[in-house]
C-alpha cells in the first residue's frame, strides 16, 4: 500500500499538471477585458453622448429616453465614433436595406479606437451585409406558424412573437425579415388568438414570449399577457426572451420584476455575446430579476470576429455566472441574408465546447446547437468522447485526451434474489 506521503506527492504532481492546463487561458484572459473592467472608458463615451443630446444622468437611466434617442443616422454616429466619409455613405446605403438603430447605452460600450470592436460589429452596419449569399428565412418560420404570431416546432412548447420591436437592431439578427421600419407590438386581437391556441392545445406546457424583444412591451401589456396565460391550467412554464439586459438594461426595474414574480414559474433568457457586454448596468438588471426569483439563461450566438474564440467564450461564461446568468445555448449562426459574414464553420463551435469541458465548471458549459433547416429543430452538436464501441467495453476519451477502457455490461438479474 502507498504511504500517505506518497499519495500526497502524487496529488501535488497532479496539481502541477492541472496548473499547466490553465496557464494558456490565464495569459489570454488578461487581454479580454470585461465591461466592468472597462467602466472608466465607457463612462467617458457616455459623457460624449449625453453632451450631444444635451441630456443628463436621469435621462440616461430612463429606458424610454434610451429608446426615443436610439441612434440611427450616420451624422450622430460619426460624432461618437471615428467614421470617415466613405463609411458614412455606406452606412446610409445599408440603412436603406436593413434597419439599424443603437441605444445610447449600447453605443457607449464601443471603443472608438478599435476597428474590430465586438460591440461595434454587432451594432453598426457594415458593407459585408450587402454581399454574400443567404436566404431571408432559412428556418422556415413561415411554415411552422399554425396561427399568426405563433411558431410551433416541438410537441410540448411553442413561441409567441409579442412585438417586432427591439432595444437595438443587431447586425446578426436572424429575424431580419420581421423587423420592418415601424415598431409594432402584436395587436391585442392577434394575441388573443395566440393565447386561445395555447388554451385549446392541452399538450402545450411551456410558452416562450419573444419578438423582437418581449421587454419592449409596456409593463401593462406584459402583465396582461402573463395574466391571460396563467389562467390556462395546463401551462406550466412561461419564458420571456429579451436582449434588453444587454442592450438596454435600464428597461429592467423593480416594477417589471414585481410583475414577473406574480406569475412564477417565469424564466428569462437573454443574449450576451461578449464579456465586454457584462457591465455594471447589465449586472444590476440581472440582479433585479434574479432577486425576484427569475432564473436567467444565456443564448449566445457564435459570431465570427466577435466570439469565435474559446478564451472569449470562457471569459464570457465566467462573467455570466458571476451575474447569476446560466450559459444555456451557443447557436451556430444560420445563413440569414445580410448576416452570412458572421457565420463560422461548425468545427469552431465544437472546438469551443472541447475547450470548456473539464477545463472549467460544468455550470459554465452550454449546449452547442445547430438549428436544422426548414424548422426541424434545435440539434445538439458535441465533440465525440466515445472513441470506439466493443461488446463489453467502450474506449473513452477524457477532457485531457487520455484514452481509457471503460466496462459496459449488464449483470444478470435473478427473480429469486429479490426480497
Ligand atoms: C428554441 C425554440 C423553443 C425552445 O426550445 P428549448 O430547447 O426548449 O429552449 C421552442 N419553440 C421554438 C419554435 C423554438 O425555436
Amino acid at each position: 500500500m502507498a504511504q500517505p506521503d506518497n499519495k500526497q506527492s502524487k496529488a501535488l504532481e497532479r496539481s502541477n499538471v492541472l496548473k499547466e492546463r490553465i496557464e494558456k487561458y490565464l495569459e489570454a484572459r488578461s487581454s479580454i477585458p470585461t465591461g466592468r473592467e472597462r467602466s472608466q472608458a465607457i463612462k467617458e463615451q457616455k459623457e460624449i453622448i449625453l453632451n450631444i443630446f444635451g441630456a443628463g444622468e436621469e435621462d440616461w437611466n430612463n429606458w424610454e429616453w434610451q429608446v426615443k434617442n436610439r441612434i440611427s443616422d450616420p451624422e450622430t454616429l460619426a460624432r461618437v465614433l471615428n467614421i470617415d466619409s466613405q463609411a458614412h455613405g455606406k452606412i446610409e446605403e445599408i440603412g436603406e436595406k436593413y434597419r439599424w438603430s443603437i441605444s445610447p447605452y449600447y453605443l457607449s460600450l464601443i471603443d472608438p479606437g478599435e476597428k474590430w470592436d465586438p460591440i461595434k460589429l454587432q451594432a453598426v452596419p457594415c458593407a459585408m451585409e450587402l454581399v454574400g449569399d443567404g436566404t431571408p428565412d432559412p428556418m422556415g418560420e413561415e411554415f411552422t406558424s399554425p396561427v399568426p404570431a405563433i411558431t410551433r416546432r416541438y410537441p410540448d412548447r411553442l413561441i409567441i412573437k409579442v412585438t417586432n420591436q427591439c432595444g437595438m437592431y443587431c447586425r446578426h439578427c436572424q429575424r431580419r425579415r420581421s423587423i420592418g421600419e415601424v415598431d409594432r407590438p402584436t395587436p391585442v386581437e392577434e394575441m388573443e388568438k395566440a393565447i386561445a391556441y395555447v388554451r385549446d392545445n392541452p399538450e402545450i406546457r411551456d410558452v416562450l414570449l419573444t419578438g423582437g424583444d418581449a421587454f419592449m412591451l409596456s409593463n401593462e401589456r406584459i402583465d396582461w399577457i402573463l395574466k391571460e396565460l396563467r389562467s390556462i391550467e395546463h401551462l406550466e412554464l412561461i419564458r420571456l426572451g429579451s436582449r434588453t439586459l444587454v442592450t438596454l438594461p435600464q428597461r429592467v426595474d423593480k416594477e417589471l420584476a414585481e410583475i414577473l414574480a406574480r406569475y412564477h414559474p417565469i424564466f428569462v433568457n437573454t443574449q450576451f455575446n461578449h464579456p465586454r457586454e457584462v457591465t455594471e448596468e447589465s449586472a444590476r438588471a440581472c440582479a433585479i430579476l434574479a432577486d425576484a426569483g427569475v432564473p436567467l439563461g444565456n443564448q449566445m450566438v457564435l459570431l465570427r470576429g466577435i466570439n469565435d474564440d474559446p478564451d472569449v467564450v470562457k471569459r464570457l461564461n465566467h462573467e455570466l455566472l458571476r451575474i447569476r446568468v446560466s450559459p444555456y445555448y451557443i447557436f451556430h449562426a444560420k445563413g440569414v441574408q445580410g448576416t452570412t459574414h458572421f457565420r463560422t464553420r461548425v468545427e469552431k463551435g465544437m472546438e469551443i465546447m472541447e475547450s470548456l469541458r473539464g477545463f472549467t465548471s460544468g455550470l459554465a458549459i452550454p449546449t452547442f446547437i445547430i438549428n436544422a433547416p426548414y424548422g426541424y429543430g434545435k440539434t445538439p452538436v458535441l465533440p465525440e468522447y466515445v472513441v470506439s464501441w466493443a461488446d463489453d467495453h467502450i474506449l473513452l476519451r477524457t477532457w485531457e485526451g487520455r484514452v481509457m477502457k471503460y466496462p459496459n455490461k449488464l449483470d444478470p438479474w435473478n427473480d429469486e434474489e429479490i426480497f
